[in-house]
């Protein structure tokens, strides 16, 4: 079946004994045992709960791996996969990162010797050259958030499968309606449920689907150990959410793509980032690796001081951190998701004091442009007095 249909279907199919569409809330933290030495299937919620577990199902179909595993945040999908690494493991990480990953890669994983270089994770010579005997996986953004760098899945996870390295992705921004880094040879997925697979701004989840028998395992084992998974009712909202992923990502993707346009040709804009654009650098591998674009983008304003403003004057658009929700909303990167992540790194890779990160949401394209119109329209008033 097709995706638009595994997607709708979620969960209608479950639960044979009452036929219920929509998949039941099971609020229940232990589960009788019909005698000694035999199941349901079920006996702790932190090790398998039904309601999780019809979610996780549908994470792996979805994203065409072994096995899923919903967390309680994007954040604790992340800690469970880094604690498949030891003391003494090094990775290699994308430059242009979520700031909370790179926070918990710096300040936590440091202190339990699990260590990163941050590079270009599209550029195989230097994979090459920062790859050392301990290096033992590759973590990939792509599209990176929030300069929309993009990196060639197929030809990182070649590459790494040479040396036995795990290739992960870190799937988030596209969500597997566009994009399946598995078929093009990862080994584990990551999301940040919170963002287009919850896609109405009111429920953190995170994700996690791996390819393998043992990979699937251990994950498993870390998943139950650590704890941090997510409960029944999260589950079930975020099920609800992924119902209507395809319309809203094809709408995301329309609304950002009218709007990248737009200000791609506004004058007081010096640049867009948004790989849907044909002069991104990133255009043709994201076009033949992905089927479509991403509900968000950054643009870079010529000069720094109608930021302020901007974010003063825009009334539909939410001035707010997150994405992928049906509300537009506009962050000012530098200052709130990527303030971790030292000012020089930070300057080298762009995110600096012009630049602004758009979430796209899912009113009318006409409503979101009237606002930045404006916005920007007072803003340059205001600076030139
Ligand atoms: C938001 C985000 C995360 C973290 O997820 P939470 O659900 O907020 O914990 C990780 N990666 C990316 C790309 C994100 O956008």
């Amino acid at each position: 079946m097709k995706i638009e249909s595994r997607l709708a279907q979620i969960g209608s199919q479950n639960d044979p004994q009452t036929g219920a569409v929509s998949f039941p809330i099971y609020q229940s933290t232990a589960f009788r045992h019909p005698r000694l030495g035999q199941s349901t299937g079920f006996d702790y919620s932190r090790s398998k709960s039904p309601t999780r577990a019809v979610l996780e199902a549908a994470a792996a179909d979805l994203e065409r791996g072994d096995a899923g595993f919903a967390t309680s945040s994007g954040m604790a999908a992340l800690q469970i996969v880094f604690s498949l690494f030891s003391s003494g493991d090094h990775l290699l990480v994308s430059l242009d990162l979520y700031g909370g990953t790179y926070r918990l890669l710096e300040q936590v994983m440091s202190r339990f010797g699990v260590t990163a270089t941050y590079i270009d994770t599209n550029d195989l010579d230097a994979l090459e050259s920062h790859r050392k005997p301990n290096t033992k996986a590759v973590l990939i953004e792509t599209p990176t958030n929030p300069l929309m760098m993009v990196t060639d899945i197929a030809k990182v996870a070649a590459w790494a499968k040479r040396f036995d390295l795990l290739t992960i992705v870190d799937n988030t921004l596209l969500t597997p309606f566009f994009q399946r880094p598995i078929e093009l040879g990862a080994d584990i997925v990551v999301h940040s449920a919170s963002k287009y697979l919850g896609g109405h701004n009111d429920v953190l989840a995170g994700l996690i689907v791996t390819k393998g028998e043992k990979l699937s395992a251990d994950v498993a084992f870390l998943h139950n150990s650590i704890g941090a998974v997510l409960g029944p009712q999260d589950s079930w909202l975020l099920m609800r959410g992924m119902k209507t992923l395809a319309l809203r990502m094809e709408r995301h993707q329309a609304n950002a793509t009218r709007i990248a346009e737009w200000l791609k040709s506004h004058p007081s804009v010096e640049s867009v980032y948004y790989p849907a654009l044909p002069d991104h650098p990133g255009h043709d591998i994201q076009k033949a690796q992905s089927s479509g674009n991403t509900g968000i983008f950054s643009f870079r304003m010529k000069d720094a001081r109608t930021i302020e403003p901007i974010l003063r004057h825009i009334k539909l658009i939410a001035f707010a951190e997150s994405l992928g929700g049906g509300e537009s909303l506009m962050t000012y990167p530098a200052v709130q998701t990527h303030a971790d992540i030292p000012e020089e790194i930070r300057l080298a890779v762009g995110v600096d004091d012009r630049l602004l990160r758009f979430s796209v949401g899912l009113e009318h394209a006409d409503d979101i442009l009237e606002d930045l119109r404006q916005a920007i329209e007072a803003a340059e008033r205001e600076i030139n007095g």
